[in-house]
């Protein structure tokens, strides 16, 4: 190497060290750079969720305006005055006879969208039947299920049961005081954990359901859509800030009984009402358009074919039925088969309505021959109304569902009601019933089962509303001889007068 040579790169490893410095402050400038514009990037994320946020916070206060904020002597007159009428006024029903706190559970959630009438029957067997936690926590779920038979949202029965069970394993089977430990249990939300506490603890929390915020819209004239979430609460702290000293237990069962007896939906009772006098609702002419509340949506309407299908020969006298998956719309419950219609047109039609109805079930693994409809029954939940058309059915020879090719649908806890109209006899289309086929009552989880029941049995097992009054009217006709023969005779009593 040359002297010269040898300098440049003496010279080039002399400056080395500093283009790598300088590379890497490049480097470091251009991650700089990036780090700052991802930063300004946060900062505006940051600004539009707190922009957002203040947003929501003034809609949602907006939504509580306009606010109650009564003073001490207003709320010393309202307790003063509800609680002595409720001294007087109060019902003598059976879960105010004690302060056990799982039986003023059931009661509430029993009490849920269900009159009081219906729930006191219903209330006095579940208690018998089941009479502490453990023995609900331990009891077959099919036997909890039947105990509720009728009262509808049957995700209440099985949210209690399954509450039950946490408090076995939780709480040593002893429903907890604690607010926080009281809302983990399964099915309980704010109003009930309310009750519970208040009622059976007398601990100072609200219990706000429709009557309660019927009440304290009127009295208070608020004007809020309790339909909103952030108006409920706002009505919730209200009615927390009422509750008069050590009178927890008392004066939220004041408050809804006021509502029930008293300050009622339609045609509010305020001549005999013990807080007339302040009731701003009254007094401004307004009680009657109290308390706002948006319109629901109307339930969607659903066409369903049902297939009745009568056994023979060792099944004589049965129906063939099945039982719901464990999840979803009417969990575990039995029922006739039947499958939704595309449409109202096709369910109407006696043509296309069979066909419909008979390939439907054939692709869950059931072969039958739709024969003559006979039935037409209504069955509301409170997003969906179905629209069953009942077809008599015969099953085909070797026709075993496939249980789990069966999809079953999957919907979250409803209320149902059903209603019931049933057909004349009409001619007889001919073909022959068949049976025979082998009890196909296997149990899954995830697939309905199959199986064929007699009236005795039917009347153990658990059915929806409308789906249990027609197989009651079904086996009656049974009974009188109806279904046998040529078919052509009118069923007894169950005419086309008998439609409602
Ligand atoms: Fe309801 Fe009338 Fe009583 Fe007011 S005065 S709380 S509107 S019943």
């Amino acid at each position: 190497m040359s002297g010269r040579a040898a300098g440049r790169q003496a010279e080039t490893e002399r400056r080395a060290p500093g283009a790598e410095n300088q590379a890497q402050k490049t480097k470091n400038q251009e991650q700089g750079a990036r780090h700052l514009e991802h930063g300004a990037k946060h900062q505006e994320l940051g600004a539009k969720r707190q922009e957002r946020g203040a947003k929501d916070r003034a809609r949602r206060a907006k939504d509580r305006t306009p606010e109650a904020e009564p003073d001490a002597e207003l709320k010393a007159y309202f307790g003063t005055k509800l609680l002595t009428w409720f001294r007087e006024a109060a019902r003598d029903l059976p879960w105010r006879r004690t302060r056990d706190p799982y039986h003023i559970w059931v009661s509430e959630i029993m009490l849920q969208q269900t009159r009081v009438d219906t729930v006191i029957p219903y209330f006095l067997r579940f208690i018998e039947r089941f009479p502490t936690i453990r023995d609900l926590a331990e009891a077959p779920e099919a036997e909890v299920l039947k105990m509720w038979e009728g009262l509808g949202y049957y995700s209440r029965a099985r949210n209690l049961q399954a509450a039950a069970r946490q408090v076995m394993e939780r709480h040593g089977g002893a429903v907890p005081a604690d607010k926080a430990a009281v809302s983990a249990l399964k099915g309980v939300g704010p109003y009930t954990a309310g009750a519970i506490l208040s009622i059976a603890f007398n601990r100072p929390e609200p219990a706000v359901d429709g009557n309660v915020m019927r009440v304290l819209s009127r009295f208070f004239l608020l004007e809020g859509d309790i339909a909103k979430p952030a108006v409920r609460e706002g009505l919730e702290e209200l009615a927390r800030d009422l509750i008069p000293e050590g009178e927890a237990a008392n004066f939220n069962q004041a408050l809804m009984e006021l509502g029930a007896l008293v300050c009622t939906p339609r045609s509010p009772g305020c001549l005999t009402c013990p807080v007339m006098e302040r009731c701003a609702g009254r007094l401004a002419g307004r009680a009657h358009e109290l308390p706002v509340k948006a319109k629901a949506k109307p339930p969607k309407p659903e066409h369903r074919l049902a297939a009745l299908i009568w056994g023979r020969g060792e099944h004589a006298g049965k129906v063939l039925v099945r039982r719901r998956p464990k999840a979803g719309l009417l969990a575990g419950m039995w029922e006739l088969p039947h499958v939704e219609a595309p449409n109202a047109s096709i369910w109407r039609s006696t043509d296309a309505g069979p066909d419909w109805l008979a390939g439907a079930l054939a692709a869950e693994g059931l072969r039958v021959r739709p024969v003559r409809p006979v039935a037409d029954a209504e069955h509301v939940f409170s997003h969906l109304h179905w629209h069953v058309k009942v077809w008599e059915a015969d099953l085909l020879e070797g026709s075993i569902p496939a249980l789990s090719s069966f999809a079953g649908g999957v919907f979250g806890g409803v209320r149902e009601e059903g209603a019931v109209y049933l057909h004349d006899a009409g001619d007889d289309a001919g073909g022959d019933r068949s049976g025979g086929a082998a009890e196909i009552g296997l149990e899954r989880d995830d697939a309905p089962s199959y199986r064929w029941v007699g009236k005795d049995e039917f009347e153990n097992l658990a059915w929806p509303k409308m789906f249990r009054t027609l197989l009651s009217r079904f086996f009656a006709s049974a009974d009188a001889g109806l279904w046998t023969g040529a078919r052509k005779r009118q069923w007894a009593g169950l005419s086309a007068g008998d439609k409602k």
